[in-house]
């Protein structure tokens, strides 16, 4: 994965060395010599990773940091902070300005590289995310407010796989402020039963357990759907530092060295939250944006602005795979009656009666749309005209067949349906226009020819 990454450092030499180190892994390089010039270089070069000095005169890489966080421009670029000393102090004061890890001088190549690596693996999916969402906020900026807002990382569940609980009591007593469910696995068997029950908010694991080999988790949890992006941060010895590598290649998101120090504990716990929980929100926003902008809440049909962002590449594979597609163009026989009748409410029941014997007598490929009022659209892949007819006959008769029970009519209503079906040809433009005519034209036969009724468009 190559990726530009911005060195801030004011020593000249320690900037050469590290431009060197990365080049040779093939990334993109810039460098700033204090923050003030990171900060301009980050605006204008919006790199994918920075790598900061703490020690620099002016603006420190503290300050600088804070900065960077504080913009929600540039919030989301990950940030190594590199001290000189392995002064604890300093990490926990880099953690708290928002830095997403940091490295002590001399820096351990193995461990740049697995870190780089992995900060950037994350930085790719939030990217992935973040661009999702913008394209549903422009759909439905009404809900773009709920993605806003402080972070919320109390209450969340922790698992510890700890044969000895030692470390799990001191991981309990350091999270208590943050209200954390700390819950701890004897071993990896145990740990994998509990995570793919309760996920969880993050996983602690022991590397040195006593008759197995930790780091089994990783490939686990990163290859189960529930699990796949639990933060992992694993626990070693200062000398585990290649299996530490190894951890991180496989997906594990940090580590922490004994003796576990509380304040660095609850600093790293923290950070890996915090991008838990944002990655949640943006996940379950962008679900909701979607659920709002794209499906109708009556019917649970996708809307007419989700075909028309989809219907350009139906017909671009049914070019591509040389097979037709068809649709079926459906309306509900005098419905206006119904609702004339029962009332709008019932007529709301029915409604979605209707749209559920329609869309569970499809195939899953096919496509469920509500077109308009009572009118509803089947996209159908792969489907050649003769069959689609058979299909909507099917249909038709899955309505006439069984009367729909509302409150006010305990003898059930009747209720039949008309439907135009057509296919596109090998020729077909891209807009949807043309079969969509088509089927509309056969629906208005169906119509003509007393309802109940399926009539096909044989023209191409
Ligand atoms: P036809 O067989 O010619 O299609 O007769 P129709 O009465 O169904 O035709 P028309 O298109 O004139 O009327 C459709 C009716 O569907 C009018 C409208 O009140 C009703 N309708 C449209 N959307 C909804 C809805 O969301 N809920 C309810 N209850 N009724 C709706
Ligand atoms: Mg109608
Ligand atoms: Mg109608």
């Amino acid at each position: 994965m190559s990726a530009r990454i911005l060195i801030v450092d004011d020593t000249p030499l320690n900037v050469k060395l590290m431009t060197a180190k990365l080049a040779r892994d093939y990334y993109f390089v810039s460098t700033a010599s204090n923050g003030k010039e990171a900060l301009k270089k980050v605006a204008e070069e919006k790199p994918d990773l920075i790598l900061l000095d703490v020690m620099m005169p002016e603006m420190d890489g503290f300050e600088t940091c804070l900065r960077l966080k504080r913009n929600p421009a540039t919030a989301y670029i990950p940030v190594i902070i590199v001290t000189a000393l392995s002064d604890i102090e300093d990490r926990v004061k880099g953690l708290a300005a928002g830095a997403d890890d940091f490295l002590t001088k001399p820096i351990n190549d193995i461990a740049l590289m697995a870190r780089i690596r992995s900060l950037l693996r994350m930085k790719v999916l939030m990217d992935e995310w973040r661009s999702r969402e913008a394209t549903a906020l422009q759909l439905s900026p009404e809900v773009a407010e709920a993605l806003s807002g402080p972070l919320n990382i109390r209450n969340c569940a922790v698992t510890v796989i700890d044969d000895t609980g030692s470390d799990g009591d001191v991981i309990r007593n350091t999270l208590a402020p943050l209200a954390a469910k700390v819950s701890i696995a004897k071993n990896i068997k145990q740990a994998e039963a509990h995570l793919t029950k309760a996920p969880g908010d993050l996983v602690y694991v022991k590397l040195d357990l006593s008759d197995e080999d930790g780091l089994q988790i990783c490939p686990f949890l990163r290859s189960e759907l529930a699990t796949r992006h639990l933060p992992i941060v694993m626990i070693a010895s200062p000398d585990d530092m290649e299996k530490i590598a190894k951890g991180l290649d496989l997906g594990a998101n940090d580590y922490i060295l004994r003796p576990l120090d509380k304040n660095e504990l609850f600093a790293r716990t923290r950070t890996q939250l915090r991008h838990k929980r944002n990655y949640d929100r943006l996940r379950s926003g962008l679900e909701r944006n979607l659920m709002l902008a794209l499906v109708d809440p009556l019917t649970g049909a996708f809307n007419r602005r989700y075909l028309d962002a989809h219907f350009p590449r139906f017909i671009k594979n049914s070019r591509e795979r040389k097979k037709p597609l068809s649709v079926q163009m459906i309306d509900i026989d005098l419905f206006k009656k119904v609702n004339d009748t029962y009332g709008h409410a019932a007529g709301d029941a029915i409604l979605k009666e209707v749209a559920m014997r329609l869309s569970t007598g499809i195939r899953p490929s096919d496509f469920f749309v509500r077109w308009g009022g009572e009118e509803f659209l089947i996209v159908m892949p792969d489907t050649e005209l003769h069959n689609a007819e058979k299909i909507a006959e099917r249909i038709r008769h899955r309505i006439e067949a069984e009367p729909i029970f509302i409150p006010a009519e305990p003898k059930g209503v009747k209720i039949t349906i008309s439907i135009g079906v057509a296919s596109t040809s090998p020729h077909e433009e891209k807009t949807p226009a043309g079969v969509f005519n088509r089927a509309d034209a056969a629906l208005l036969c169906a119509k003509q020819a007393g309802r109940n009724t399926v009539s096909v468009n044989r023209t191409k």
